[in-house]
């Protein structure tokens, strides 16, 4: 089950083609300037790598999450950044493949697999993250519209989206707190969206993170993806795909890149009469973070490609964003030792992926609130 067909394999060496020739020259500069470059998303866009698993209908490739974990994986591995900002454009998109109507898929999807419009997903509040149904905004039916406010935080894309899908309280007097949620779309452009963008992240410096400010924005009710009082069911469903790729497969790629990294520096560094490859310790090292890539990597393959064949294991899939986020962090730590002082200098582009590592074990879900989910499903009430 988890070796690649010839069609999977060449999609891979496609995104690691495409990764290695346009992110290489560019992206320690864009991650020191807190910038993007546009022109990535159009070409990624061009060439399907945006959206893979959106019908081709509706401008995707027609292909599975498991696809594009493939591509997302070969992103990272030469720059999570970029990588995450790929998958930031159609973040969002799977919530409305999975509940929108016809004519929201017709709308919102094809641009955005066209590389021409910017999506997101806004459920993180100042004061409600793992605790999703803590949420505030609120939502109020006015005759043919919604009138949405309230304020967002952390959203990818806040100030270059052109739409985002907004986790809303439509019921808010529901005695049952995850039945009050609803998911709108809110275009980016109505009267009463601001966006303030966050300066100085750790991590994934080059993509877009903001504070959203809704005040009295109004959506015609045609923008409710699926049914009132549906919204936090939803968004674990939309979690259960948007884990894999935007946390797994940027985790595995991210490892993998700085594993990569690694062993051409214990090849080339002398040590104590030879390259530091030679030591024992070092090959250890190195025989550790290929096994826990490998583990990892098989981890997310069989929880994506699950997915795609309709059976959606959701306790597979907090284990493998678990896992592969926390190995990342372990295998890019290990990387930056192996190279002793020079592991922390920028110019040996090794420390970025450590930066970058971090912040996978948070968003999506942190690695605690995974745990919770796995162990729930394990134990059951007790
Ligand atoms: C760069 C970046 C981009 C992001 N993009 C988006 C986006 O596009 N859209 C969006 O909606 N959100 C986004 N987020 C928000 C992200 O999903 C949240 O930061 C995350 O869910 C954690 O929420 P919090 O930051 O409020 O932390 P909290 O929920 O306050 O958690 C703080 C700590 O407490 C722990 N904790 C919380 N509950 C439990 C529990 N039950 N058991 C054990 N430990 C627990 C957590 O694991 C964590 O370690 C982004 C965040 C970052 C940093």
């Amino acid at each position: 089950m988890l070796e690649l067909t010839a069609e999977q394999r060449d999609i891979k060496q496609a995104a690691r083609e495409f990764a290695e020739k346009e992110f290489t020259d560019i992206a320690r500069e864009l991650d020191a300037n807190e910038k993007f470059d546009d022109n990535i998303w159009k070409k990624a866009g061009e060439l399907g790598f945006l959206g893979m698993f959106i019908e081709e209908k509706y401008g995707g490739a027609g292909l599975g999450h498991f696809e594009q974990c493939l591509v997302i994986e070969e992103f990272a591995r030469v720059d999570t950044g970029i990588a995450q900002t790929m998958v930031a454009a159609y973040f969002g998109t799977q919530l409305i493949k999975l509940f929108g109507t016809e004519e929201q898929k017709q709308k919102y999807l094809p641009p955005v697999c066209a590389g021409k419009w910017r999506a997101g997903m806004a459920s993180t509040e100042p004061d409600a993250g793992s605790d999703v149904a803590a949420i505030t905004t609120t939502a109020v039916k006015n005759g043919d519209e919604y009138v949405i406010s309230g304020n967002k935080m952390f959203i990818s894309n806040a100030n270059i989206a052109d739409f985002l899908v907004v986790l809303c309280v439509t019921d808010p007097q529901n005695k049952k707190k995850h039945d009050r949620l609803s998911t709108i779309i809110v275009e980016t452009d109505r009267p009463g969206y601001e966006a303030n963008k966050l300066h100085g992240k750790l991590s994934i410096r080059c993509s877009d993170t903001g504070e959203v400010v809704l005040k009295d924005v109004h959506v015609p009710k045609e923008n409710l993806v699926g049914k009132e009082g549906k919204g936090f069911y939803q968004l674990m469903d939309f979690f259960n795909r948007a884990r894999l790729d935007g946390g797994g497969a940027l985790a595995v790629g991210t490892a993998q890149g700085a594993f990569e990294k690694a062993v051409n520096h214990v090849k080339k560094r002398k040590a104590f009469g030879g390259p530091l490859g030679r030591l024992q310790i070092v090959q250890a090292k190195i025989a550790e973070m290929a096994t826990l890539i490998e583990a990892g990597r098989s981890l997310l393959y069989r929880a994506a490609q699950k997915v795609d064949h309709g059976e959606v294991d959701h306790a597979l899939i907090a284990m493998a964003k678990w896992y592969t986020c926390e190995i990342a962090v372990k295998v890019a730590d290990e990387a930056i030792q192996l190279h002793g002082g020079y592991g922390i200098l920028q110019e040996y582009n090794v420390e970025h992926y450590w930066r970058d590592a971090k912040v996978l074990e948070i968003f999506e879900g942190t690695k605690e609130v995974e745990k919770v989910l796995i162990g729930k499903s394990i134990l059951g009430k007790v």
